[in-house]
């Protein structure tokens, strides 16, 4: 099978998304106990929510305000997309440059009240600074982000961006009009046989010099989002690598969780994430795309998706699987 035929499965199951149809009688998520003293999560299309996937890691998180305009959150936005070979054989070459393709970006006319950062990596956070600009969000991360995207900030965006960054370490539960962001410790994924983070490393004290590489772009700790509508109780929750805190889960009891396939050396993945969050109504999958492959086109499975597809029926058979293709949206 070609991997572009592997996107035949994933566009339908972007068009069951419409969803309830792709949940078989007698497969309804059963009621469960919420910190919001919900019995059962609110119907498909009641959440407050609208996601769009902007590949990788990248999602734009509309959310609906009684009586106010709608707020834009977005996670990990890269859009410029530059070669590095990350899922060929050779894996990514640490030497690639960092670019930002500011015409690029600008093309998608992206809104934000807050952008939140996972972690370092040259797929996640480059792009940051261009759009904190533009959109003027707030922008969260931890104190490595945040020296790192000073250091990456063009000229006539950092002092600016110094405004804009709120500094966050996990554990901060943080108040908007209609809606809260809870920062969580998470971990990064650890491939290969030694399970090693990838460009691991902080960058505490201050910007360290402009990264030009992207082995400057160091993971600088990674942190999970959680967002909540006040006006529903539905809460979503991001992680942007493959491993997880369990302790930092506690009581989050999520009704949507966005989740990466991998994981190959973290104890038990998908069955223990899934059981930390509460089995919750559903999974989205992120960080599912070759991101050498356009953003404008059908994405392209590196690989992972069908195996966290199966990890997740197995682990939570009343959960919904919910594939989003780029560009695509999907409002729970
Ligand atoms: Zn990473």
């Amino acid at each position: 099978m070609s991997r572009r035929g592997l996107l035949g499965a994933s566009a339908a199951g972007l068009a069951a998304a419409g969803l309830t149809a792709a949940v078989p009688a007698g497969a309804a998520p059963a009621a469960r106990p919420s910190r919001f003293g919900r019995s059962a999560p609110p119907e498909p299309g009641k959440s407050g929510f609208r996601l769009r996937w902007l590949g990788n890691n990248g999602w734009e998180i509309r959310v609906e305000r009684p009586g106010a305009a709608p707020a834009t959150v977005l996670v990990d936005p890269w859009l410029t997309r530059f070669r590095t070979g990350t899922y060929s054989e050779q894996g990514a070459d640490p030497k690639t440059p960092v670019t930002v393709d500011r015409a690029a970006i600008d093309r998608h006319r992206l809104r934000a009240d807050q952008i939140l950062v996972t972690h370092g990596h040259y797929d996640h956070m480059p792009d940051v600074p261009h759009l904190a600009a533009r959109t003027g969000a707030t922008v969260l991360g931890t104190e490595s982000h945040a020296n790192m995207m000073l250091a990456l900030a063009g000229p006539g965006e950092r002092r600016a961006l110094e405004e804009q960054l709120s500094v966050v370490r996990g554990g901060e539960h943080i108040r908007f009009e209609g809606y809260s962001v809870r920062v969580l410790r998470s971990l990064h994924s650890m491939p290969g046989p030694r399970a090693r983070v990838p460009f691991p490393g902080t960058r505490p004290g201050g910007p360290p010099p402009r990264p030009r590489t992207i082995a400057d772009l160091v993971e600088g700790e990674t942190l999970a989002y959680a967002v909540t509508s006040e006006a529903t109780g539905f809460t979503l929750v991001n992680f942007g690598g493959s491993n997880f805190s369990a302790a930092d889960l506690a009581g989050l009891a999520p009704d949507l969780a966005m989740i990466q396939p991998g994981g190959s050396t973290v104890h038990d993945y998908v069955p223990r994430l899934l059981s930390c969050l509460g089995h919750p109504p559903y999974v989205v999958p992120t960080h599912w795309d070759d991101f050498d492959e356009p953003l404008e086109e059908p994405a392209v499975d590196w690989g992972g998706l069908e195996g966290l597809r199966e990890a997740v029926a197995e682990a939570a058979p009343h959960t919904r699987f919910v594939v989003v293709d780029h560009l695509e949206t999907f409002t729970p």
